[in-house]
């Protein structure tokens, strides 16, 4: 039998299943790395490594070296479009991105 109290905790609960996705998202957005953060900056952190300058490095060619083949990428979808990097206290960075910690994935 439904009680008043436990239908009014369903419904509460119900009503806020719409809004989910909208704060999943803007939680994640606020855990980008902006690009005028100090560590970003130090580390010549951008969003499209095509706009980084980027030296050949480990054996890797300078063009290869993506976040989403970095060892600090921290997803097992190497399509993801951001994932947390470790070097940015995981912190969510763009896999077509660069910074100059990059190092290929063992
Ligand atoms: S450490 Fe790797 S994953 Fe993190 S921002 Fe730099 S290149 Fe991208």
């Amino acid at each position: 039998m439904t009680t008043r109290r436990s239908f009014l905790k369903q419904s509460s609960a119900l009503a806020l299943i719409p809004l989910m996705p909208v704060a999943s998202f803007e939680i994640a957005a606020a855990n980008k790395v902006p690009l005028d953060d100090p560590a970003a900056k130090a580390l010549r952190y951008v969003e499209d490594a095509t706009l980084a300058k980027r030296a050949d490095k480990m054996g890797v060619a300078a063009a290869d070296q993506v976040c989403s083949n970095c060892r600090f990428y921290i997803t097992d979808d190497a399509t993801a479009a951001w994932a947390p990097c470790q070097l940015f206290q995981n912190r969510l960075v763009a896999g077509p991105g660069w910074c100059a910690g990059w190092v290929p994935k063992s």
